[in-house]
């Protein structure tokens, strides 16, 4: 079976109602799909501004952060006046206690003399053991250093642990702490990175839930140092890393130009992404963090994509509301025109009173209306004149048919029949004298010695002995008798209602004529007759015509200008 019909096989109205259709879903399709595509467009610039702004918001905290901890450790080492009591004294305890009562998230705060062994330290934490060969108090011991986050070595089994399980980090902050010229010992803050987590947390809005907004810290080599909700370690060991591609905003002020790209994380999920590099306060806290901001696309684009639908469906509407109007409007225009094919049929047919009605439902159909109208005229008109002209012409042929069949039994020198005229009278005289049983008699006629006559006074001549032989068989026989030239100088008279006697005393009395006149050319002519009757129903023409040679022959033979009768 056929499912799919041609396009041209549809009615006039479907394929107008197909054609609108089709148009409004392409449009609304097209229109939707690009509409979609400049509101992501906008989404993308506008979503990741937000995204940009949150990142260096949080970014400038943490600088500022870094910095304040960095000086703390600097102002805490230049206090000369406590340290000089000595680094273990009671007045250097009682300020390293009040330094982390202001700031709770440092989770110790110790002295180090400059042989790198703990000399003081809050809870007394470390006091005694050697941190010579950790790095901030190597770097401590040249000047002010900030060092970026690890994880914690020594203090790990002496902490309470954290809040979100993971294990301890910190950011270290050292100084020298100099009496003159001397340097004896290095001051150190180790920074709980719970710290970090605080300031993110404060800057992602309330909503983040719902906008599923996250922050990163990446350290400069890319390496994920922060995530959000305590799963930094377990991103780590996913593999985790800056993604690539992802453009960083090193501008100085954060402003300008904000970059935001569409990334594909570690989880093989796509992230509007925003990333921003931290802008040190002072030279000691250039930590070169990179933090990153995300937001997953399809909350992001969920916006957009609604919408697209939403065009779309209307557009899916409009294309039914098209296509019905059309398929209205268009049944004016095929009512008008299967009116006219009708017509049109019935004109063909030849329908008594069919016409080509007068159309007015478009100015088209109006004008084809008027012409297959005139055009039916024109063809009717034209089909009578040429009815009438076949009919003149077949009365013409038929006319020149009975003259060429009258042509074809005379013969045309003596204007008597020929030998096909006279057969077909001879059978109808047979016909009748067999059912009516009357007599039915034949003379043959031979002019005699025809041929001298030619031969002495030419050919004219003789063709006038024929006419007047002719002449005279007619003269001197009855209108319903048929006279024929059956060829050459032999003739034959056909005589109903006529028995042998009788037919052969009008022989008889032809001869005699014959022989009486008297050609102005060639003198006295005389022919020879023979004589035959039909002998009963039996009996037949052709056989009659040969008794009449016969006799013709025999008279011929008895010496000519003669009469004799069949034997
Ligand atoms: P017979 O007395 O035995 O009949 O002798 P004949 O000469 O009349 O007979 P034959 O049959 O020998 O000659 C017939 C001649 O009739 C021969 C031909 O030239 C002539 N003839 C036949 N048809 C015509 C014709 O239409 N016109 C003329 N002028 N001559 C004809
Ligand atoms: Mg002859
Ligand atoms: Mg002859």
């Amino acid at each position: 079976m056929m499912l799919i019909t041609r396009f041209s096989d549809h009615s006039l109205r479907m394929q107008i109602a197909l054609v609108f259709g089709a148009l409004v879903v392409g449009l609304s399709v097209l229109l939707s799909l690009g509409f979609g595509e400049l509101l992501k467009h906008r989404i993308q610039r506008d979503a990741g501004n937000s995204l940009q702004v949150v990142a260096e918001n949080a970014g400038k905290l943490l600088a500022l952060g870094l910095m304040q901890r960095s000086l703390e450790a600097e102002v805490m080492a230049s206090a000369e006046v406590v340290w000089s009591k000595g680094l273990d004294s009671a007045e250097a305890q009682h300020m390293l206690a009040r330094s982390q009562a202001m700031q709770p998230t440092n989770v110790w705060i110790g002295v180090a003399d400059a042989q790198g062994v703990v000399r003081n330290a809050t809870n007394g934490l470390l006091v005694g053991q050697s941190v010579a060969q950790r790095p901030w108090f190597q770097h401590g011991l040249q000047g002010v250093h900030v060092g970026d986050v690890h994880a914690a070595q020594l203090l790990e089994s002496l902490l309470p642990p954290t809040a979100t399980g993971e294990p301890h980090r910190f950011v270290d902050f050292a100084a020298p702490i100099r009496i003159g010229p001397t340097t004896v010992g290095v001051f150190a803050i180790h920074g709980s990175w719970q710290w970090t987590r605080e300031v993110l947390e404060s800057l992602t809005p309330a909503s983040s839930d719902e906008s599923a907004l996250e922050l990163f810290i990446f350290d400069r080599q890319g390496t994920l140092i922060f995530a959000p909700g305590g799963r930094t370690e377990v991103m780590r060991a996913a593999g985790q890393r800056l993604p690539e591609g992802i453009q960083i905003n090193n501008n100085r002020d954060g402003g300008g130009s904000t970059q935001t790209t569409v990334a594909r994380w570690q989880d093989g999920k796509r992230y509007l992404t925003a990333a921003t590099q931290l802008q040190p306060r002072n030279a000691a806290s250039d930590l070169g963090w990179r933090i990153v901001a995300r937001q997953p696309v399809e909350l992001a684009f969920a916006e957009a994509d609604d919408t697209v639908q939403l065009a779309l469906a209307i557009g899916l509407v409009a294309a039914l509301f098209a296509s019905a109007l059309a398929w209205l409007a268009a049944r004016r225009l095929s009512v008008d025109l299967y009116a006219l094919a009708d017509a049109a049929s019935g004109v063909e047919a030849g329908r008594p009173g069919s016409d080509i009605p007068a159309m007015q439902s478009s100015r088209e159909v109006q004008q084809l209306s008027q012409s297959l109208g005139r055009m039916t005229h024109h063809l009717l008109a034209a089909r009578e004149a040429m009815e009438e002209k076949v009919r003149l012409r077949t009365l013409e042929l038929e006319a020149a048919n009975r003259a060429l069949d009258l042509q074809a039994r005379t013969d045309a020198l003596t204007g008597l029949l020929n030998r096909r005229g006279f057969e077909t009278q001879m059978a109808f005289a047979v016909a009748l004298a067999r059912r009516s049983s009357r007599p039915l008699s034949l003379i043959t006629v031979d002019v005699d010695h025809f041929k001298r006559v030619n031969d002495t006074y030419g050919h004219e001549a003789g063709d006038e002995v024929l006419r007047r032989l002719a002449r005279t068989l007619e003269s001197r026989l009855r209108g319903s008798d048929v006279v024929a030239r059956l060829g050459g100088e032999e003739f034959v008279a056909l005589l109903p209602d006529t028995d042998l006697n009788g037919a052969q005393s009008i022989a008889q009395a032809l001869v005699t004529a014959m022989a009486e006149q008297q050609d102005p050319v060639v003198g006295t002519i005389t022919v020879s007759a023979g004589v035959a009757t039909m002998r009963g129903a039996e009996d037949n023409g052709a056989a009659m015509l040969r008794r009449g040679d016969a006799a013709l022959y025999e008279a011929k033979g008895q010496g000519r200008n003669r009469v004799c009768v069949e034997a």
